[in-house]
């Protein structure tokens, strides 16, 4: 099989689209906490290893038009850790929704201290301190992605850790 170059051209010949409804930890966490979003009809679509595009090193992506696309690995064991949840939180950002809350910035390093990637962290924190997860525990996971992404080599880092350590407690003190 060709690797495509764009998600786009994909999801537009594709056949294998779900929509969010079909992930209830996601419906679960939005109703309970969020239900006036309006998310169940936001298209995911799971991508093979084959399909997933060339040196594309993140494991999801999403935009307005194209919905959520996630790679076929990471949608096994995302109720653990909640990139759909995080992407959904970058589909109402795009949407152009109000952030549900503004982390201080105390320095900049680039991703993940990205003015987009607040409301998608900030959803996907939520879930997990939800899930009774521990400071520790959530580093594990996030450490365990980032270490493992395919063509993007060894991305975890002390800044990293540091940034959701802070992250994790500025949240939990929040909610
Ligand atoms: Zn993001």
């Amino acid at each position: 099989m060709t690797k495509i170059k764009k998600f786009k051209t994909f999801v537009n010949e594709s056949t294998n689209n779900k929509t969010i409804k079909d992930f209830p930890y996601v419906m679960e966490f939005f109703k309970k906490f969020y239900p006036d979003k309006n998310i169940s009809n936001i298209p995911v679509y799971i991508i093979s290893e084959e399909e997933w595009p060339d040196g594309k090193g993140r494991q999801t992506e999403n935009d307005l038009e194209g919905g959520i696309r996630i790679h076929e690995d990471q949608i096994e064991r995302d109720s653990e850790i909640g990139w759909l949840i995080h992407e959904v939180g970058h589909v109402l950002e795009l949407r152009g929704e109000q952030k549900p809350y503004i982390i201080s910035k105390k320095e900049f390093d680039g991703y993940p201290n990205e003015d987009n990637e607040q409301t998608p962290m900030f959803y996907q924190f939520h879930y997990l301190i939800d899930k009774g997860l521990t400071e520790d525990e959530v580093i594990r996971l996030e450490k365990n992605d980032y270490s493992n992404k395919k063509g993007g080599g060894t991305l975890w880092s002390e800044y990293k850790d540091n940034f959701f350590r802070r992250y994790y407690n500025e949240i939990k003190k929040k909610l």
